[in-house]
């Protein structure tokens, strides 16, 4: 029999990704939807990747845990996949109240939903590399202590112990992979990444002539969402739950994305980019290094994609989007 999923945060880019990913295995893939006044663009990432009716669809919220409880004793999944968040760190400061009621108190009603009504299913948590904020090690794995510096990292850190704590207290195969910053062409607009490319692309195609970027300075370790989609669903194929970091192991900074991303186009980054103060944030994440090193041996997985590859898909992608093929 095929086994059941359910996904929450399936309309977003992991979302997008995992679902194409569970399908490819044979799964019922059951996704959470909250209402949106634009039903007609909900579904895009899924349409991109050819899934949306793959999957079928439930209407219910992270922070109601009713809507949650009944969809899980529905479903009786065999998997369940927590993704949904207010996910974007600099809105965590202008939203700190709905980043907790989601990002943290959400964990905990879908973590009651599942112990409640269907505690032999297994469970993962989005957690993410922003607890470790204010790096503890210049290399960051599963031992490092956390230093979260946004609301949004507090609220992770939160639903990252909690679902450690579900699993020591009762016995739920809950899993947290500690993922760090994962793009692709699916990615939001708002994240560094994907402004850059898109602006990238705007910019060659004569829609736009700067880009305003905040800290240029700040590192990152970046995979490829679709790599990563693999390691959650490896987790949660293991006899035993437990926390992963997941990550290349190489760091880059926000000025090396922009020089690659222009270069894409022919351009230099230089004479297009400008910074402005609206897009720095009260508190940075400057450097961020994952270890990947127990997911490599335990998960058996290793990253596909290099960051200069995935740069050039997303650029591509921006251009093909705004209406030109791709090409210099
Ligand atoms: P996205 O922002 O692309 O997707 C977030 C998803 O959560 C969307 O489907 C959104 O729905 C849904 N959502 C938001 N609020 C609610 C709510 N109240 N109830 C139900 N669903 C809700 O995030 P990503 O796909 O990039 O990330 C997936 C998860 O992984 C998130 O938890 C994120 O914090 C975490 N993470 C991501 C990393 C990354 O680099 N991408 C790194 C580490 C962790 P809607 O479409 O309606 O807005
Ligand atoms: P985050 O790591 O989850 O916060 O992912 P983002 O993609 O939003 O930001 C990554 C890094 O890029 C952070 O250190 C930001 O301060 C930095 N950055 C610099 N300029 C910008 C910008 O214009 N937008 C965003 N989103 N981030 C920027």
């Amino acid at each position: 029999m095929a086994r059941t999923a359910l996904v929450t945060g399936i309309t977003g880019q992991d979302g997008a990704y995992l679902a194409q990913l569970l399908v490819s295995k044979g799964y019922k893939v059951h996704g959470l939807v909250r209402r949106s006044s634009h039903a007609e663009v909900h579904f895009h990432r899924l349409q991109w990747l050819g899934v949306e009716n793959d999957v079928e669809f439930h209407d219910g919220d992270l922070t109601d845990l009713s809507s949650l409880s009944r969809l899980v004793r529905q479903l009786q999944p065999d998997e369940v996949y927590n993704l949904a968040a207010q996910s974007f760190v600099k809105a965590s400061w202008q939203q700190p109240l709905l980043t907790t009621a989601v990002t943290g108190t959400g964990v905990a009603n879908i973590l009651e939903a599942v112990r409640l009504e269907a505690p032999g299913a297994r469970f993962y948590q989005a957690s993410s590399s922003e607890m470790f904020g204010l790096i503890q090690a210049a290399e960051q794995n599963e031992k490092t202590p956390f230093y979260p510096r946004s609301p949004y990292a507090v609220a992770k850190l939160y639903g990252h112990w909690l679902t450690v704590n579900y699993r020591e207290s009762f016995g739920l195969h809950a899993s947290s992979g500690i993922l760090f910053n994962h793009e692709s062409p699916l990615r939001g607009l708002e994240f560094v990444t994907r402004k850059v490319t898109d602006g990238a692309a705007r910019i060659k195609l004569g829609m736009a002539s700067m880009l305003e970027m905040g800290n240029l300075d700040a590192t990152r370790d970046w995979g490829h969402a679709r790599d990563y989609v693999d390691a959650m669903w490896r987790m949660l194929q293991q006899d035993v739950a437990d926390d992963y970091v997941v990550a290349t192991g190489r760091t880059i900074s926000v000025r090396e994305l922009c020089r690659l991303a222009f270069a894409q186009v022919g351009l230099d980054y230089q004479d297009h980019v400008r910074l402005a103060e609206q897009f720095m944030r009260p508190a940075e994440v400057d450097v961020l290094l994952g270890d990947p090193s127990k997911a490599r041996d335990k998960l058996g997985w290793t990253p596909s994609t290099s960051f200069e590859d995935m740069i050039a898909e997303m650029v591509e992608a921006d251009l093909a989007r705004h209406g030109k093929g791709a090409g210099k």
